[in-house]
């Protein structure tokens, strides 16, 4: 910018000097309009993508805040509204962490809330729950290299259950897979085989393999409006690799173990949350800037947990006097949910 202002100066000057005055005037012309309007707004616009990061949206009032769809929608239009995504894990109702996210996808905020969680030197838990939201790939890759066991489904998991998913013809799960060939049968009895390998970067700057097969002929299928919108052969797009996480996933929820932690999901963190936001009215944050609304939530984190500890001693001891055993206080599970 302040080279191309430079460079503008310096050519208005020689102008001045050696060209008549018709060319002297269209040039300034060109010159004001470029220093006056487009250099400025130059300006104004690299000022604004450095502020938005790797956002798509930020508020004028508050900078650090990110547009993003909110539960509570009073026009039923799927508002926008400025706001933060706040994160946060709970054992026995209690909140042990929480941390304040600018990205609106759930799924972003997984990586960075534990690395907080494992930089603040808190015992961390053994196994991590949290709903369809998080279950990514590069989540579930994530665990695994940290070397902690996860409870979470994937988004389509609940849907591949479901009697019309099982008999959609278009599902590559309900296709024949030959091994030996390493190709499917489609559900016309035609021969998918495999063609190539191929693979795609996310605007995150993650990199995803897949595996492409490409049916041998789809003319003339009866059933292609309901296979493929494809003008040419269906080409069915494999991710080996999130395929055995999903699978993982499948039979760590589906086990008698994991399917009786992933059900307290609902009472241990759901409660949480309903409480903060249901009972004690904290719907908005009173203060601007990310900084300052990381210490206003960590208010309320602490106010909860004082009132939860309160709630426990009133409930097990009477005078000084224990009645109930208190259930001993282990870390085994942790539960992540969006604010
Ligand atoms: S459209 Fe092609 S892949 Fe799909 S069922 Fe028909 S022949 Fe098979």
């Amino acid at each position: 910018m302040e080279q191309a202002e430079k460079a503008v100066e310096e050519e208005a000057d020689k102008v001045k000097k050696k060209e008549k005055k018709e060319v002297f005037r269209a040039k300034r012309r060109i010159y004001k309009t470029l220093s006056q309007d487009y250099l400025p707004r130059l300006k104004k616009y690299e000022n604004q993508l450095a502020t938005f990061g790797d956002r798509n949206s930020y508020s004028k009032t508050d900078t650090d805040a990110t547009f993003m769809r909110m539960k509570e929608d009073h026009m039923k239009n799927g508002q926008l509204k400025p706001g933060y995504n706040v994160q946060a894990g709970t054992e026995n109702q209690f909140i042990i962490g929480y941390s304040i996210h600018q990205r609106p996808t759930d799924t972003r905020c997984f990586e960075p809330h534990f690395q907080k969680l494992q930089a603040a030197d808190l015992p961390f838990p053994n196994t991590i729950v949290a709903d369809g939201g998080y279950g990514g790939e590069t989540n579930y890759k994530y665990a695994k290299k940290e070397g902690f066991d996860t409870l979470i489904p994937y988004n389509t998991m609940r849907k591949e259950q479901s009697r019309s998913f099982k008999k959609d013809p278009s599902q590559v799960m309900n296709w024949e897979y030959k091994e030996e060939g390493d190709y499917y049968i489609c559900p016309n009895g035609r021969k998918v085989p495999f063609q190539f390998h191929s693979h795609r970067t996310d605007r995150y700057g993650y990199t995803r393999a897949f595996k492409v097969y490409e049916c041998e002929a789809c003319t003339g299928c009866p059933i292609k409006e309901k296979c493929t919108k494809a003008k040419g052969n269906r080409r069915v797009y494999y991710n080996p690799a999130y395929e055995q996480l999903k699978k993982e996933a499948r039979e760590s929820l589906w086990c008698d173990e994991g399917a009786q932690i992933y059900a307290k999901r609902k009472v241990e963190v759901e409660s949480v949350f309903g409480h903060i936001k249901g009972n004690r009215s904290f719907r908005r944050f009173s203060l601007r800037g990310i900084d300052k609304v990381n210490i206003e939530f960590g208010l309320v984190a602490i106010a909860h947990n004082f009132l939860k500890q309160a709630e426990w001693n009133r409930l097990f001891h009477r005078g000084n006097k224990l009645t109930t055993k208190k259930p001993r206080r282990k870390i085994n599970f942790f539960v992540v949910f969006p604010f």
